[in-house]
This record gives C-alpha cells, sequence and structure tokens, in this order.
C-alpha cells in the first residue's frame, strides 16, 4: 500500500535497511560458503513478506523460507526465480504445483512419497525436497535411521524427485544450557553420516544457532527473527555477535485532546479515574490493530516522553493521559525510537509476558506497513 492511501494515521514503519543491515553483518559473522536462508513465513514476522523477501534477497540471502503452501505462492507471484523453502508439512495434492512454482519440499514420512510418486511423472520439472530429521524437537521429522532411510530410498527411486536437502531444527539453541543442543547436533550428524550420499545442502541452525554456535551452520543457515532486529532470548541478546537493528516501528497521531475534571473516568467500565484535572489523547489504534486489551497501562512516546495508556482498550481506539495539551495530529510513538527515546518489542513481550516473536506477529492486517530505505 502506498502512504498516499492510508487515511488512517497509525502505520507500522519497516526499515528495510535495517534488514539489509542484519544479513549483511550476518554474512560477514559466518563461514565465507554458508548460504543463508532469509526465514519469511507468517508474512516475515508481520513485516510484510514481498517487500522483506527482496531486501533479503538484495542483501544477499539466496533462498527464502516459509510456513505454508499459501505463503510460498503468495511470494512466488512477486519473485519469480528464487528457490522458495516449505518448512512444514505439505498435502499430496500440493506436490505437483511445487514443482511446477519451484518451491521446495519438507519430506520426512515414507507414505507421503509413496503416494506422491505416480503423480510425479506429469511433474513440468524434477519437485526437490529436502528430508526433516526430528533430532529431538518432536515436532515434525523423522526419527531413526531406518525412517531416513526409507524415505531417501523411497524418493531415490522416484526419477522426478530430488533430494536436494536434509535439516534439522534445534530446540534450545536459544538457551544457555548447551546439552540438548549438542545432544541434537550429535543425533543429526549421525543421521547424515548414514546417508550413502550428502544431499547438496544440509542445514540445521535458526538464529540463535546462526549467531552463537559455529559447529551449527553446515551449508546454510535459517535466519529469522535477528533479519527483523530481533534476538531470540536474553542469553542471545547478551552475546551478539554484532549490533542488531530492529525494522519495526508502531505510529499513530492524537485524534483528539480534551481536559476532564478530577473523578471523571474514562473508557469501557469506567475503570481509569482521574485523580485530578487531565488531559487526556485519543489515539486511533485498539486491539484489533494488535494493541491487546491487556496492554492497558503501557506507555507511548509523545515528544519523547513516556505517557501512560489509561483505561481499557477499545477495538479500534484508546486514551492516554498527557502532561499537556498537545494539538491534534501530535506524533505518537507505541514502537520504536523517538527524540532519543525507545520503546522496545521486548517490553510489550514482557508485559504480555511472551517473546519478542509474538508482537510484530500480533500486529494485524488492517494497520497499514509502510517501507522506508534509507
Ligand atoms: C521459524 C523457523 C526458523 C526461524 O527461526 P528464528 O528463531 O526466527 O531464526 C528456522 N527454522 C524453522 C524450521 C522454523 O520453523
Amino acid at each position: 500500500m502506498q502512504e498516499n492511501e492510508i487515511f488512517r494515521p497509525t502505520k507500522a514503519i519497516i526499515d528495510l535497511s535495517a534488514i539489509r543491515h542484519n544479513i549483511v553483518n550476518l554474512r560477514k559473522h559466518l563461514h565465507s560458503d554458508v548460504s543463508v536462508i532469509a526465514v519469511v513465513k507468517a508474512n516475515a514476522y508481520g513485516h510484510g513478506d514481498v517487500q522483506v523477501a527482496k531486501e533479503a534477497l538484495k542483501a544477499g540471502a539466496t533462498i527464502l523460507a516459509v510456513a505454508t503452501p499459501e505463503e510460498a505462492l503468495h511470494l512466488r507471484q512477486e519473485i519469480p526465480h528464487t528457490p522458495i523453502m516449505i518448512l512444514g508439512a505439505s498435502p499430496i495434492v500440493f506436490a505437483p504445483i511445487a514443482a511446477k512454482e519451484a518451491i521446495i519440499l519438507t519430506v520426512f514420512s515414507e507414505d507421503w512419497v509413496r503416494k506422491v510418486s505416480p503423480l510425479a511423472k506429469d511433474f513440468e520439472q524434477p519437485l526437490k525436497v529436502h528430508i526433516k530429521v526430528d533430532s529431538g524437537m518432536n515436532r515434525i521429522g523423522v526419527r531413526q535411521e531406518k525412517e531416513l532411510q526409507a524415505v531417501y530410498d523411497a524418493a531415490k527411486m522416484v526419477n522426478n524427485i530430488e533430494v536436494d536437502g536434509i535439516f534439522t531444527h534445534f530446540a534450545t539453541a536459544d538457551e544457555e544450557n548447551q546439552e540438548q543442543y549438542e545432544m541434537q547436533l550429535a543425533i543429526f550428524q549421525k543421521m547424515i553420516a548414514s546417508l550413502p550420499e550428502k544431499p547438496r545442502l544440509v542445514h540445521a541452525a535458526n538464529t540463535a544457532a546462526a549467531l552463537v554456535k559455529e559447529s551449527a551452520q553446515f551449508d546454510a543457515v535459517r535466519f529469522g527473527i535477528s533479519m527483523y532486529g530481533l534476538a531470540p532470548s536474553t542469553y542471545i541478546e547478551e552475546n551478539l555477535p554484532y549490533p542488531l537493528k530492529e525494522a519495526l516501528a508502531l505510529e499513530s497521531e492524537l485524534v483528539h485532546v480534551k481536559k476532564i475534571q478530577k473523578g471523571d473516568r474514562v473508557g469501557y467500565g469506567g475503570t481509569y479515574i482521574a485523580k485530578e484535572d487531565e488531559w487526556i489523547g485519543t489515539l486511533p489504534i485498539g486491539y484489533a490493530d494488535g494493541l491487546l486489551r491487556c496492554l492497558s497501562g503501557q506507555e507511548v512516546l509523545i515528544e519523547g516522553v513516556r505517557v501512560p495508556i489509561v483505561g481499557r482498550i477499545c477495538m479500534d481506539q484508546c486514551m492516554v493521559r498527557l502532561p499537556k495539551k498537545y494539538e491534534i495530529g501530535e506524533k505518537v510513538t507505541l514502537i520504536g525510537k523517538q527524540h532519543g527515546n525507545e520503546i522496545h518489542i521486548q517490553e510489550w513481550a514482557e508485559r504480555l509476558q511472551t517473546i519478542v516473536y509474538e508482537i510484530p506477529c500480533m500486529i494485524s492486517e488492517r494497520v497499514p506497513r509502510v517501507y522506508k530505505e534509507q
């Protein structure tokens, strides 16, 4: 969406140069022959899949990864040639479409391969698959060498299926304790060694492993959360090999300002009661935009000063207590920097007792994403 089509002043501003910075620095940190898979699932963690994917490719990523067939097809409309990989399970009916669109599928079941094989003679080009090894996360993947062997052999028997890669996923790479990580790594290495031939692309690392664990680099790393400038955990934040730049800011404007008297109540339920005569501002953003009701009390920035959201957050609007009168149109920053002060996504995550990943994903589609490059 172009900025000039936006009427309501609430918007997420995505700094593409931050995304570029985060990838360029990752590439300097990795061994020179390691490829970067840019993870742009869930609309690029809420940042906008196509714009982020294009920027990631400019910055040196060579493969895109998503979670679902729908996400892969959405990207394919705008990005014609780059390999796009689906990290989750895909249904059998999607296999011919994946082959046609050069979408790489994740496989982990012999049965799946056997059911796809009769369709393969009609594929327009070979279907590339990466075999998923479950080394201890217990989500998806083959758990035993003989299972791996069976999937591998079944795939190798089909002319139009190409085993292009093998991968696994770590459950604890963002933690200081290395125990489960080491165990998963050992299992994965043993599984690869059991194959007659190493597939072209072996990959294991997510952001956390890519940033702090050299042993996990293999042929490629899957770079997600820190591409957006966010650290996967406090432990990783404290051990970052280079500073990250946060890509997302959430901004709005005051649409109404008034003085209320001591004892006046604000919002549904009248839960906020003015302790004295107070200036109250209204923002055009609410829980339907992702500003969840339990964020009441969270602060926003106006002229670099923190002011609190007061009363219950409504579906489309919320109120803030102002230190003085402000004009309509005064800029309000809910996430990001303003006049040397900053509200970090981590602050919302703590308030909501969750991880930073959830915050940009939760900013709803109603909030336009506006891109800046500089
Ligand atoms: C989401 C996902 C990633 C990216 O994880 P980050 O922690 O955001 O880097 C990597 N691999 C798989 C399989 C995933 O599902």
